[in-house]
């Protein structure tokens, strides 16, 4: 079969297949073992494929992440905290202590719960935190603020004032998760995605164009990390 390389990223690999009874291109991304076809007629060229390829390429970049190897929670794997590489040891301490770029747990417990745990305690303060002073500025106020593992959206806004993040927020840079929270605080205001609610975004939080694209494309790695014990 005949393949598709896009310029720069020579790890995405496209298998291109051309029959007569197709119509249209289409890209698909295999569910199960992530392997990437592009369809279409016979009578379409080789360049054709290629500009159609290139075209979805952060789309096929942000899928391809799903697809990248689990990576386990243990002692002397890195992990990002805010953005920053930032590696597990053991030592003697009770709970966990990050310093620097070191996150120190204890040989007692399992690791994965400590890390996990920490992730969402430090998760809870910059999420309260930063909530509180996007409301401030809009005159609105937050009722709750609720953190869960939630594969589909990062975050959620309630009718009642209550907000939802994911606590893997935390491990993305501090722009992206002031970005998404800022995304819900607009919310208590607009119940929806219209013009006047990204008018509100941006009121709060600034331009969010380079958080949103990082979440999109960098957002499903974040799930990459394995927390069960
Ligand atoms: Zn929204």
């Amino acid at each position: 079969m005949k393949k598709i390389f896009l310029e720069d990223e020579p790890d995405l690999e496209i298998f291109l297949r051309q029959n007569s009874n197709s119509r249209r291109i289409t890209l698909r991304i295999s569910a199960l073992d992530g392997k990437i076809t592009i369809t279409g007629p016979n009578y379409l060229d080789f360049a054709e494929f290629k500009k159609f390829a290139e075209s979805k390429k952060s789309w096929l970049k942000s899928k391809r992440k799903s697809f990248e190897p689990p990576i386990f929670i243990a002692a002397g794997v890195e992990i990002p905290i805010a953005g920053t590489h930032t590696k597990i040891l053991f030592s003697d301490v009770r709970e966990p202590k990050k310093v620097g770029g070191i996150l120190f747990v204890s040989k007692e417990k399992p690791v994965s719960n400590q890390v996990k745990k920490y992730l969402k305690e430090i998760g809870r303060i910059h999420l309260t935190y930063i909530c509180k002073e996007f409301a401030e500025r809009l005159g609105s106020k937050v009722h709750k603020i609720t953190l869960r593992d939630t594969r589909s959206r990062w975050g959620s806004c309630s009718n009642d004032a209550k907000l939802m993040f994911s606590w893997r927020l935390i491990m993305a840079p501090e722009d992206v998760l002031a970005y998404v929270a800022a995304h819900e605080v607009a919310h208590l205001k607009h119940m929806n995605h219209s013009k006047d609610f990204w008018e509100t975004v941006e009121y709060i939080f600034g331009s969010y164009k380079k958080e949103r694209a990082w979440l999109k494309q960098n957002g499903p790695s974040l799930h990459r990390y394995k927390f069960e014990s």
